[in-house]
């Protein structure tokens, strides 16, 4: 990793955050736009087809243009990605990592390939340049709030699911360090110990976890920043006076880098990195709080080895009052979507064991093609109800698929130490018009009260 670069990066972001008034984001973006989708043309045959004829001239031009979703992405994954990579190739990459667990190397040893399950319960397939993601630390210092007085960082990043691209840092004032959200709480807790960590990045569902255990981190933790699931205020508050440090929010899809966090604490659109588009039912243009958009719209400025331009989101966001900060970035006041609920299942020991929705999402969805969409109901704390939507089957390949995802899922559950029951069948699965509110994980809510 080019640590100079890190440095250039973290200035300009920096100041873009701080300084840049509204007519200069809007300049940056119609900027970076026009050579988005110029590029785009001219590399991606899928986007050189669909915007045949077309020209950006401003940001109202280009929002005229076809907007795309994931399964338009999937359907001509091999003529939108730049860099000639073929789905079918890819995606037996992805699998056999999964399967085989192993979940460092580059694909080619230039690419990061991440997998979301998204709405169709389908496999999403993400390409990411390695250039790209050596860089994404530096992103998130430039927008953690953090200074360099806080230097040295010593982070421990809790990873739901493993990717590789936070493996190299280890430059000399920036140490990362990280772990899978399966370890168990009390080598979490030594790992902060041992390695005097000052930063924890991690769902607020295993910060939850750590709560009976604030008072045995020796060292006061500096900062702990959330991704990856909703954050409530109350629970923010909560962690905030448990382990007596700020706790931030970073919110970061497959899709993009969404949005970070402010010297002030407040999530603001990393206007420079993703160009976010909101509109109502009618499909009206939205820039104010109320009413909450009903479709969001992404455009990747960065990622050009896989251009996302006017993507569907699933997720949805709700914008807030301008911030104190001075940032004319625009507030996140609240992400909606992201709703699955954490499982906990009893372990060989007796003890509740959380499993990660995303982290079961991988396994299904990794198990056969056929499994459209799913959904996973907990009944108890030994027993889950899984529905799974399987594409164009006879019996006996709804029968094949259920007995493949049984086994699958009874190996993976038991190297947590957990054998639960699983009741699964088969059934067309309809899904809501508004994702944002659907859950494919419902779970029963850990028994252990964790007061604190
Ligand atoms: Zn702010």
């Amino acid at each position: 990793m080019n640590i100079f670069q890190g440095v250039r990066d973290y200035r300009l972001l920096n100041r873009h955050l701080y300084r840049f008034s509204n007519e200069e984001i809007r300049a940056f973006q119609l900027s970076e736009l026009q050579k988005l989708v110029g590029f785009s043309m001219k590399h991606s045959r899928f986007y050189g087809d669909l915007y045949e004829g077309l020209s950006v001239e401003s940001l109202e031009d280009f929002r005229q243009l076809p907007s795309i979703n994931k399964q338009i992405m999937m359907d001509h994954f091999d003529d939108i990605n730049t860099c000639g990579l073929k789905l079918a190739e890819v995606r037996d990459y992805a699998v056999q990592k999964e399967l085989h667990r192993d979940y460092l190397g580059y694909y080619q040893d230039q690419f990061v390939i991440g997998l979301s399950s998204g709405t169709s319960g389908n496999k999403g397939i993400y390409v990411t340049p390695k250039s790209m993601t050596e860089r994404l630390p530096f992103v998130f210092l430039a927008r953690s709030g953090l200074s360099s007085r806080d230097l040295p960082f010593r982070i421990l990043f809790l990873l739901r699911v493993f990717s590789q691209g936070f493996e190299d840092i280890n430059a000399p004032l920036i140490n990362l360090n990280y772990l899978s959200t399966m370890t168990p709480v009390d080598e979490i807790v030594r790992q902060i110990n041992d390695d005097r960590i000052n930063i924890l990045m991690a769902p607020p569902s295993l910060v939850r976890q750590l709560l009976p255990r604030a008072g045995t981190i020796k060292r006061p933790l500096r900062m702990i920043v959330s991704y990856a699931e909703v954050l409530e205020k109350e629970e923010k508050e909560r962690f905030q006076r448990s382990f007596g440090t700020r706790v931030i929010e970073i919110y970061q899809a497959s899709e993009g880098q969404i949005g970070s966090t402010c010297r002030r604490g407040n999530l603001h659109i990393n206007e420079d990195l993703v160009y976010i588009e909101l509109y109502d039912k009618d499909g009206q243009p939205l820039d104010r709080p109320e009413p909450v958009a009903t479709t969001m719209l992404l455009t990747n400025l960065i990622n050009t080895a896989q251009p996302l331009i006017r993507y569907e989101m699933n997720d949805l966001i709700q914008l807030g009052e301008s911030c104190p900060c001075g940032s004319s970035f625009r507030v996140i006041d609240k992400v909606l979507g992201r709703n699955d609920d954490v499982l906990y299942l009893t372990n060989r020991n007796n003890i509740l064991q959380p499993v990660y929705p995303d982290l079961m999402s991988r396994w299904i969805i990794t198990t056969s093609d056929s499994i459209r969409e799913f959904r996973v109901t907990q009944t108890s704390y030994s027993r889950l109800e899984i529905t799974i939507d399987v594409l164009d089957s006879t019996g006996e390949t709804r029968a094949a698929v259920t007995e493949q995802l049984k086994t699958r899922l009874t190996i993976e559950l038991s190297s947590y130490g957990i054998d639960a029951d699983l009741d699964i069948r088969t059934e067309a699965i309809r899904l809501p018009e508004t994702m944002a509110k659907y859950k494919r994980f419902i779970g029963l809510a850990p028994e252990a009260a964790d007061d604190s």
